[in-house]
């Protein structure tokens, strides 16, 4: 099976929050804004989706892809929005679209080069690069972890995540990598909690759950909310151990409730 070429590549462009510079690190134990920490979406149980229809992809080309794509994202959607709703919080979709090629406009600024995935919380889209190495291994789980991934960068967007973040903008950066780790982590727990729930109506073997949860999961996407800055991959999406973690927490509680990093301890988020 292909090595995904972003869960391996060490340097990817990153998005941090904030510009900022360093400050004198703070002593007292981090503390998160309640739409971080104490979201209602915690609280909203297990998801109730169950099955999702996972058709096979047998030539690779583009518009098949996108269809593939388009129906991932209508289980997710029907996933998700329940639960957004019942946190107490309104429900809209997000759009997909697909580009062969860097550069493309994304409402975040122009598609880079380094990025398998990308979601813009300003206008609720996500952009999926699909480069020939990705088209050619049209089979991997790769693309459904992908795509479940951004959507937990929605599901940070629709229950106000995005926005609490804004609170730590100006804090040392060992401070803010700290809080753009949590944020990826729990995109990836999010991410494995969809793929538990549909996980027996995939038409799929356990080796393909288990490669992604060894292999850093969806790679290294973008979640742009602020300026961009070159980071190192690891620093900013955490370490492959982590990544593996919250992956398998989120695929074994179904829920959003596992997927509470902000609470975490800070060798689980490093
Ligand atoms: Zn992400």
């Amino acid at each position: 099976m292909r090595i995904p070429r972003l869960a391996l590549m060490a340097g990817a462009l990153a998005s941090v929050l904030f510009a900022g510079t360093a400050h004198a690190a703070t002593v007292s134990a981090p503390a998160y804004k309640p739409a971080l920490a104490k979201s209602p979406i915690y609280k909203t149980g297990k998801l109730d989706l169950g099955t999702c229809d996972d058709p096979e992809v047998t030539t690779g080309t583009l518009e098949e892809v996108k269809g593939y794509l388009d129906t991932v994202l209508d289980c997710l959607n029907a996933a998700w929005e329940p639960k957004i709703k019942k946190a107490g919080f309104a429900f809209s979709k997000p759009s997909l679209q697909v580009i062969t090629k860097p550069g493309a406009p994304t409402g975040c600024g122009a598609y880079p080069a380094e990025a398998q995935a990308l979601y813009c919380s300003l206008n609720k889209k996500i952009t999926f690069l699909l480069s020939a190495n990705l088209v050619d291994e049209q089979s991997d789980l790769m693309l459904l972890a992908v795509l479940a991934h951004e959507y937990g960068h929605h599901i940070q967007q629709q229950t106000g995540m995005f926005k609490a973040l804004n609170s730590y903008s100006g804090m040392s950066q060992a401070r803010q990598l700290d809080v753009l780790r949590r944020f990826e982590l729990q995109a990836e727990c999010l991410a494995g909690a969809f793929v538990g729930n549909v996980w027996h109506s995939l038409n799929r073997r356990q080796t393909e759950w288990d490669y992604i949860v060894k292999n850093g999961g969806s790679g290294f996407d973008l979640s742009v909310i602020g300026v961009k800055v070159e980071s190192w991959g690891e620093m900013t999406h955490g370490k492959a151990a982590n990544v593996a973690r919250w992956l398998k927490r989120g695929f074994a509680a179904e829920s959003a409730g596992g997927c509470n990093t902000w609470t975490a301890p800070k060798s689980h988020v490093s």
